[in-house]
């Protein structure tokens, strides 16, 4: 598909190109063969003259003939005699085939700049459509494994001609189970396509970071006295951000959530901000598996799980918190950043601008 885009778009180029240059190349072909030939009218009529001055009466001169000196000053007079025809058809040819070897060069640069241009125009387009493709995948296969578990389930369940109540119960948890991913799924789907919308605006006011450290830290509480993880926090002093409340808190709860999910029983999770040139800087430090070099530039990317074989965590997720999280910080223009050591633990660092203090 981009191949034929790509020849199309090349074709396009090289037209207007060509149409330009044979454009340019008649004015240089008319304004070229009119000074040649007011050149060989010129040295006619001195021939001319020089001939009836040698026959004329001592005194008296020969009448001018005019010679338009540009070409929009009317037609040329009837070549006088002595016009050497020959020349003239002979040099109008000379110019026309330069110009004609002119535009096959044009042609082959125009042709083969078209081609490397047109390659570079479609290619952030080809490169967001493929993205786009692997997502769709991503998602639907993501989706099939879910419905894959629930359908199975029930249609052993259904073979089964007499299906015990306990065993009845059982396989309805085990859908319910497969339910709340699929909601999950959907539900992180929905926000991703939300943050990504280009009409998508965000709710700005004067927010108070201490506030939307409160109510983060709340809501992954349960989560983490299940693990008996201590959640620390601490703010240098009161940042009033210019920001959106609802998404900003959402992205907090996604690396407290990660924070603890990946983090050791009974460790802690440390949330800490401070001011750095009118940018709030916030942290949020785990002491837990961490994460390996080779996976650290890709965890932002929609999808990317580390193998949990290799973190030997049964840790659930689709891959996508971290890719919401990146959507809300650059729906701020904030930046993040993270550090990580194996085993040790994450620190994610996010910057956000517009502070006051
Ligand atoms: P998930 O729902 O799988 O947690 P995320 O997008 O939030 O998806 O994270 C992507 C991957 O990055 C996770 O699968 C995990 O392997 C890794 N990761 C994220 N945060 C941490 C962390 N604090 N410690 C260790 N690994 C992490």
């Amino acid at each position: 598909m981009f191949r034929s885009a790509r020849i199309k778009l090349t074709a396009w180029y090289l037209l207007t190109i060509m149409l330009i240059s044979i454009v340019l190349s008649l004015a240089v072909y008319h304004s070229s063969t009119f000074e040649i030939r007011r050149g060989l009218y010129r040295a006619a009529m001195q021939d001319n003259a020089g001939r009836l001055h040698l026959q004329l009466p001592h005194g008296s001169t020969p009448p001018p003939r005019p010679v338009p000196n540009s070409l929009f000053a009317g037609p040329f007079p009837p070549p006088p005699p002595g016009f050497n025809e020959q020349l003239f058809a002979e040099q109008k040819q000379r110019v026309a085939m330069q110009l004609g070897v002119l535009n096959l060069g044009i042609l082959g640069l125009a042709g083969l700049a078209g081609y490397l241009l047109s390659g570079r125009t479609l290619k952030p387009i080809e490169e967001m459509l493929d993205e786009q493709k692997r997502f769709v995948s991503d998602a639907s296969h993501e989706l099939r494994t879910p419905l894959t578990a629930m359908r199975t389930e029930t249609e052993v369940a259904l073979l089964c001609n007499k299906l015990d109540p306990a065993d009845a119960k059982e396989v309805l948890e085990s859908n319910l189970e497969e339910i709340g991913k699929l909601q999950l799924l959907a539900d992180n789907l929905l926000t991703l396509g939300k943050y990504e919308a280009a009409t998508y605006k965000l709710n700005v006011a004067n927010v108070d970071l201490a506030e939307v450290f409160e109510d983060a830290l709340e809501r992954v509480r349960p989560m983490a006295q299940a693990r008996n993880i201590e959640l620390e926090s601490s703010i240098n002093s009161s940042i009033v951000l210019h920001a959106d409340k609802e998404p900003l808190t959402r992205m907090f709860v996604i690396f407290l959530d990660n924070a603890i999910k990946y983090g050791l029983e009974n460790s802690k999770v440390i949330m800490s901000a401070h001011t750095l040139k009118n940018k709030a800087v916030i942290s949020i430090q785990d002491f837990g598996i961490g994460i390996f070099a080779d996976d650290l530039p890709h965890i932002f990317n929609r999808f990317y799980r580390v193998d949990t074989a290799r973190t030997k965590t049964g840790a659930t997720g689709y891959g996508l918190g971290l890719s919401i999280a990146k959507d809300i910080i650059d729906l701020h223009h904030g930046n993040v950043a993270v550090t990580s050591t194996p085993d040790e633990g994450t620190t994610f660092t996010v910057t956000l601008p517009h502070v006051f203090s």
